[in-house]
């Protein structure tokens, strides 16, 4: 017998997971850190949520869902992104009735039929925040400043921030009547996706990634002169929080959604170096979704990120997410007389959440300093009976050779400041 994992799946091996675990790791604490709690909803639903949640022009509805009918004849999906179930269990569990707004996230796998390819998997998984309850600007910008701060937490310092806005259901139409009368005359030039674009869905049509078509449309009308006043204000107001935090943005007019529960933020993370998969996440505002798929009117924001396409970022970057095996700190002692003061710093590093190590083999001072050379230690403690008497430690700092003493109860803070350099 010889059987492999579907097409589009993988494993994560066992030497792979630690990785895994330390992303998953620095995603869940970030989110924390801005007041978002997990939500777990079921892997599949009920295929009505992802075609009026998704939407029945985009590709996931069109030609990417895993669709079965379960033995009672009920047609089920296997979702293929998260903010349709978090719509739905929002809705479903009242939670509007709660004080808003409500800020969730999710961590776990989505399932698209969609062609193999780097990047591109059947099987994958996202990380995602929403949030329900509030039209705040600010809380457009939290999000997109949580998304950054992911990528940064995570050792990226490669990244381009793209933003738009996509105006609201009074201003959209008479862009999409300004963009179709300037498709109009191009149409037959247009690759055949966009040909149909043009009538079924012209602001997708912007997007488009084919070389040929973005050529045709140099030129074509920005949507930031047909949106309404307000939200022009809240676009400003969007770009000002961001400006106030430090995040760096480049406007992008062709960032577009094409449906309808789609209002005013857009917005994409591009790590250069990933070939034609270079988006990492990407999210916008959605303030018909709730009422679209059957809850009371309740505005909204998410975004989704990709955590396959976050580690090939990481690995093109060589940004190392674990370290090794190696420690932070080594504790190493003259003699056996000194073993106590040892073990007292070394509970201490350790409750103190520091990778420390010392050694157990009675081996000499010279020998135990080979060793934390051979373990990359970052500092080495040291303890001679000098040191006993006096109530200090000698700290070297292994990259630079210095060595100094300080006072015992300052070796936390002292070690810190080293590991942070
Ligand atoms: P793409 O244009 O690459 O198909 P998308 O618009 O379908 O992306 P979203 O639905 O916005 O993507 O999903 C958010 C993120 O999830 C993407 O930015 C990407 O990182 C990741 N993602 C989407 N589809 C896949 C897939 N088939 N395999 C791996 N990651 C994916
Ligand atoms: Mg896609």
């Amino acid at each position: 017998m010889d059987i492999s994992g579907p097409r589009g799946t993988h494993d994560i091996l066992p030497d792979e997971i630690k990785i895994w675990h330390k992303m998953e790791q620095v995603l869940r604490k970030t989110a924390e850190i801005y007041g978002y709690s997990e939500i777990r909803t079921p892997i599949f639903e009920y295929t009505e949520l992802f075609e009026r949640g998704v939407g029945g022009t985009t590709d996931i509805v069109q030609k990417e869902m895993y669709t079965f009918e379960d033995k009672a004849g009920r047609s089920l999906t296997l979702r293929p992104e998260g903010t349709a179930s978090c719509a739905r269990a929002f809705i479903q569990h009242r939670m509007y009735n709660q004080p808003q707004p409500t800020k969730m996230y999710y961590i776990g796998p989505m399932f698209r039929y969609d062609r193999p390819q780097s990047g591109r998997y059947r099987q994958f998984h996202q990380f995602g925040v929403e949030v329900f309850g509030t039209r705040s600007p600010a809380v457009d910008a939290e999000v997109i400043t949580l998304m950054v701060d992911i990528v940064k937490r995570l050792g990226l310092r490669r990244y381009e921030l793209h933003l738009n806005t996509v105006g609201c259901g009074n201003c959209r139409p008479h862009y999409r009547q300004t963009l179709t009368e300037f498709l109009r005359p191009l149409q037959a030039d247009l690759c055949r996706d966009c040909q149909s674009r043009v009538d079924s869905n012209p602001l997708r049509v912007l997007d488009c990634k084919e070389k040929r078509c973005r050529e045709i449309l140099a030129g074509f009308p920005s949507i930031l002169d047909s949106i309404c006043e307000e939200c022009r204000e809240h676009f400003e107001r969007v770009k000002s929080v961001l400006d106030l935090y430090g995040v760096q943005y480049i406007l992008d007019e062709r960032l577009v959604r094409g449906l309808d529960y789609y209002t005013n933020t857009a917005f994409e993370l591009l790590v250069p170096g990933l070939g034609a998969q270079n988006a990492v996440g990407g999210g916008g505002r959605y303030d018909n979704l709730v009422a679209q798929v059957g809850g009371p009117d309740t505005v909204g924001i998410g975004f989704a990120m990709g955590m396959e396409r976050l580690l090939l970022a990481l690995e093109e970057n060589q940004v190392e997410l674990v370290d090794g095996e190696g420690v932070e700190v080594y504790v190493a002692f003259n003699s056996p007389e000194l073993e106590p003061l040892a073990n007292i710093a070394l509970n201490e590093l350790r409750s103190a959440d520091i990778k420390a190590e010392r050694d157990y083999g009675d081996r000499s001072l010279r020998a135990q300093m080979k060793q934390a050379n051979r373990s990359q230690a970052v500092v080495t403690v040291l303890i001679g009976e000098n040191e006993a008497k006096s109530g200090t430690y000698s700290l070297r700092d292994m990259d630079t050779g210095e060595q100094f003493e300080i006072e015992q109860n300052a070796l936390i803070a002292e070690i810190k400041k080293i590991l942070m350099k």
